[in-house]
């Protein structure tokens, strides 16, 4: 086998996990004001661009997801909306808002870390990746650090299950 094809291998590698931890690391921090744990981060050339967190309680917005957030804040800093030559790197499976934000973005490829049965929109539900019938296409890898993606959601949602519930006050005159 060649070997710069390995050592090219091992570079990708690299970058990916390094930003997929990046994106890790926004999860947690949305966990903090109460927001489902994802986060995405945007690379251009093996560098981390942007990283953003899903903001939807916080800010109160239906669209504040993680990768929406990101792209927007790539496209102010490129000055330009056409993310051509980067990668979008989030925990979960984008929905359809954000795997069609991707596709409008011109963005090359999209790795995401868990599947999302509910809402996955980039080989679950839906493939708006590589549907002949949408104008741009792009390279998806799923799967990546997997678990240590869906172990944050999980661990959310049952702690969330467990949280004390306000009790009900009493109707009194
Ligand atoms: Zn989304």
């Amino acid at each position: 086998m060649d070997k710069s094809l390995i050592e090219n291998n091992a570079e990708t590698q690299d970058w990916i996990a390094e930003a997929m931890k990046a994106a890790l690391g926004e999860a947690e921090a949305a966990m903090e004001h109460g927001d489902v744990p994802i986060g995405a981060v945007v690379v251009q050339n093996g560098n981390i661009i942007t990283s953003q967190h899903n903001r939807r309680e916080v800010d109160g917005d239906p669209t504040a997801h993680a990768e929406i957030l990101a792209l927007k804040q790539a496209a102010v800093l490129l000055n330009t909306w056409r993310l051509t030559g980067c990668s979008l790197v989030v925990t979960l499976e984008p929905c359809i808002m954000c795997a069609g934000a991707l596709a409008l973005s011109r963005i090359d490829s999209l790795i995401f870390g868990a599947y999302d049965q509910k809402m996955g929109a980039c080989g679950t539900l839906y493939n708006i990746a590589c549907d002949p019938r949408i104008n741009h296409r792009f390279n998806v890898t799923g799967g990546v650090m997997e678990k240590s993606c869906s172990a944050l959601l999980k661990d959310f949602f049952e702690n969330l299950r467990l949280a004390p519930k306000p009790d009900l006050m009493p109707i009194s005159e």
